[in-house]
């Protein structure tokens, strides 16, 4: 065991503070990571505050995770010391069940290992995520990054990339369509980035005027108020495909009759409550209302490759680990552009 260095929640209502916990030796197939940045997610406030329940204190979030190979176990061929690596929001599966073997791990059905706050395969403890210094991963969970892109604005692509490209890619968005992307935070601004990319005509809803030129520089071809009635009236049944990355409550029927006959609306933000659908806003022209979640190990490493090829990364502000608890309280003004890193070289 050695001694790790980390900053956790203790308690629901308390701030994140210092920590350290006991990590595992690697072992024959594990690879160690020197931890260099961690990106800050909206699902570490849900978790840290106990927003979904079940979250299990001390905890320690952080699902971004970038940096690089210090140690790899005997069995370890995929790679070597040095190798700048990532670390997204799994750790483990039990890699054998239907829908493992489909590649989608994230809905492993005997549970999938998190990266933080799930119950660890290897110790029966609980799983402690990327604001620390160093994780220990079992190879098959490790992604490679290229070294052609920035490891800092990599690291959110390990969820806010993976979460917005697995749907684009599953319900098939690309040219001829009309995309809409509803929020401009972490996961919004990769949505505008790879829906641009992968070249849908792509409008963005958003409750915050100033981020209208942000936007088009992110790849959105228009940008509509949220709170601007008369803008929004012009969108009924316009768009093949909304991608909803909210992370609080808001309309859902609002943006279901924006939907063209067979359109989808695909949820990615998680608020805390349910939300009220009426039926006739899906049965009178057969709307889709549907959900995704973050992705599989090979989308993933396919996202990364995706992201080198076409130099997409994300654009963030980088902090130190003690600003985190501020960053959590800009984030839910929605002043986030467009992601938080923690710089773990400030984790001393
Ligand atoms: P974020 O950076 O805080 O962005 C959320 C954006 O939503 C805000 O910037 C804001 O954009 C908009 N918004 C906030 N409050 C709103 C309200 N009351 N009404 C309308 N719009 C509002 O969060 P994030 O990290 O992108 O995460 C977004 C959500 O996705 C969270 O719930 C998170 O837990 C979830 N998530 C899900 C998955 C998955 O696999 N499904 C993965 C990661 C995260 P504007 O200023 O443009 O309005
Ligand atoms: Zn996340």
């Amino acid at each position: 065991m050695q001694t790790t260095k980390a900053y956790a929640a203790r308690a629901a209502n308390s701030p994140l503070a210092p920590f350290s916990f006991e990590q595992r030796e690697p072992t024959a197939t594990d690879v160690q990571i020197d931890i260099l940045f961690c990106g800050v997610c909206h699902s570490d406030l849900h978790i840290a505050r106990n927003e979904w329940g079940g979250t299990i204190y001390p905890c320690v979030p952080g699902h971004e995770i970038a940096g690089r190979v210090v140690k790899v176990g005997r069995e370890v061929k995929k790679f070597k010391e040095g190798d700048p690596v990532a670390v997204g929001c799994l750790v483990d599966s039990d890699r054998v069940c239907e829908n493992c073997r489909e590649n989608l791990e994230q809905f492993c059905e005997s549970g999938p290992t998190f990266t933080y706050n799930s119950s660890d395969r290897h110790t029966g403890g609980v799983t402690y995520g990327g604001y620390s210094k160093s994780i220990v991963v079992d190879q098959d969970f490790v992604l490679r990054l290229s070294d052609k892109l920035d490891l800092a604005s990599s690291a959110p692509l390990l969820c806010a990339g993976i979460t917005t490209y697995s749907p684009l890619r599953k319900w098939k968005v690309g040219k001829g369509q009309k995309i809409g992307v509803i929020g401009l935070g972490g996961l919004g601004h990769m949505a505008l980035k790879f829906a641009n990319a992968l070249g849908a005509e792509v409008t963005l809803f958003t409750t915050s005027p100033g981020k209208t030129a942000d936007a088009k520089r992110l790849g959105a071809h228009e940008v509509v108020i949220s709170k601007d009635e008369e803008a929004m009236q012009k969108q009924q049944k316009k768009f093949d495909f909304i991608l909803d990355t909210v992370s609080a409550n808001h309309d859902l029927n609002t943006y279901l009759a924006f939907l063209k006959r067979d359109g989808v609306l695909a949820l990615v933000g998680a608020p805390p409550d349910p939300m009220p659908v009426s039926a006739f806003n899906l049965i009178m022209p057969r709307r889709q209302l549907a959900g995704s979640l973050i992705g599989g190990i090979k989308e993933t490493q396919e996202m990364l490759d995706f992201c080198a090829d076409r130099g997409i990364t994300c654009d963030i502000e980088m902090i130190s680990i003690d600003k985190i608890n501020d960053a959590y309280e800009r984030m839910l003004k929605s002043d986030v552009k467009y992601r938080f890193v923690i710089d773990l070289a400030s984790l001393t």
